[in-house]
């Protein structure tokens, strides 16, 4: 039987996290917005409230929940700040290489420490060439004696400055390409490793996104994550749990901007009544709240898939690819049902609306999600 009523736990996640949004990130979302600053006190806050790590293993100092806990808790803190919610995602993306093929010892040596205390972590796979073509990576790890050494550049890496420890995509055999991309466990603290710029950004702009290069970075061996050449298939199977995050901070985005516009079309007066008064106005609110619940229901089937063991790449790409794209319409429509207002620094739609462009963008952006969709498709899958 399927249900969409959430367990009397997930219900109690759901109530801390929205919370912890409304009182603690909601307040100061847009005077870091405007820093351009990431609030390292809220992530504190977040961890000390057992919000972030939330799919990492208990034994490892997590929260042992699945993808659809971790959904429920991004929409709520989304709905608060996209920028804020990302530094905590992020440390998602970073660990799920960890929670699934990292041995017994990586996970006591790297991901224990790292969630036992307050840590930030990063995934750092695109380059200068390798975007979308995340195939094409130069930065190579190269075998000499106990050791890999690491040399190469990666940018746009989202926590990229403030993180203490990455994931590191890399060749240990350029001649054989992707097909020696290799995922390694890289301390950000080890000599070679240096932050070459941080990115001012147009939206997401409490979120901390940096370029970082490796220069003769020498990691142990024993940092390979999984098998030697298998590091494009880390980076998929860890997108496909990642994406169903992406699609519910798209979902609180997109929700955020519906429930301010119900708000202010309701108070607004032109011609003598509220604009909300307006059937052209309230369609597009109808149309609004049709893909936010889309929205959320797709997040919630490709966690659930996820959380299943059952394969979920297509449904995860479906989730993020509509969820971003409806981020993106809902907030667009919110400014306009606000008028010149909402086109203002003073009211809080602009904001979502700059957040929610890089929803289509980062972790695949919405055209390879439908390469994504569409090869699954032809494969009769
Ligand atoms: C703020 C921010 C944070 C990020 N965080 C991280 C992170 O933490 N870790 C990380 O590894 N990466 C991160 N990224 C990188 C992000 O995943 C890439 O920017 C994204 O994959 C696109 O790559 P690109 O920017 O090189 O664009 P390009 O690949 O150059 O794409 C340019 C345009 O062409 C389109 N396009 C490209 N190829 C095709 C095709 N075959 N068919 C149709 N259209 C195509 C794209 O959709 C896009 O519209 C981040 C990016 C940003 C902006």
């Amino acid at each position: 039987m399927i249900s969409f009523r959430l367990t009397p736990e997930l219900e109690q996640l759901q109530a801390r996290a929205r919370r912890f949004a409304q009182e603690e990130i909601a307040p100061i979302a847009a005077e870091y917005d405007r820093r351009g600053e990431h609030p390292a006190f809220v992530i504190d806050r977040a961890y000390e409230e057992g919000l972030i790590n939330l799919s990492v293993p208990r034994e490892y100092g997590g929260g042992g929940l699945g993808a659809l806990a971790n959904c429920i808790v991004t929409e709520e803190l989304g709905a608060a700040c996209a920028g804020i919610t990302t530094t905590i995602m992020v440390n998602t993306l970073a660990t799920t290489p960890l929670i699934l093929f990292a041995t017994e010892e990586q996970k006591q040596a790297f991901l224990k420490p790292l969630c036992e205390r307050r840590q930030l972590a990063a995934f750092c796979l695109t380059e200068r060439e390798a975007g979308s073509d995340a195939g094409n990576v130069r930065t190579c790890a190269l075998p000499d004696g106990d050791s890999y050494v690491i040399n190469g550049q990666k940018c746009f890496i989202s926590n990229g400055s403030i993180s203490s420890l990455y994931t590191v995509f890399a060749l240990t055999d350029p001649e054989r390409g992707t097909r020696s991309m290799t995922a390694f466990i890289v301390p950000a603290n080890l000599p070679g490793v240096a932050i070459t710029k941080v990115e001012d950004k147009m939206g997401q702009r409490a979120s901390n996104t940096a370029e970082i290069t490796f220069t003769d970075v020498r990691v142990p061996k024993g940092n390979m994550l999984g098998r030697d050449g298998r590091g494009f298939a880390v980076a998929l199977k860890t997108l496909d749990f990642a994406r169903a995050g992406v699609a519910a901070l798209s979902t609180g985005v997109a929700r955020q901007a519906l429930e301010l516009a119900t708000a202010y079309i309701q108070q607004r007066i032109q011609f003598g009544k509220p604009i909300s008064e307006q059937q052209g106005l309230q369609f597009m609110l109808a149309d609004m709240a049709m893909a936010v619940e889309a929205a959320r229901l797709l997040s919630w089937q490709a966690a659930w898939l996820s959380d299943e063991g059952l394969p979920n790449s297509k449904e995860s790409a479906i989730a993020k690819c509509f969820a971003a794209d409806t981020a993106m319409r809902v907030t667009t429509d919110a400014v306009q049902l606000f008028g010149g207002y909402g086109y203002m620094r003073d009211q809080p739609v602009e904001k979502l609306m700059r957040d929610a462009k890089l929803l289509q963008i980062y972790e695949g952006t919405n055209q390879i999600q439908r390469m994504v969709i569409a090869r699954s498709l032809l494969k009769g899958r």
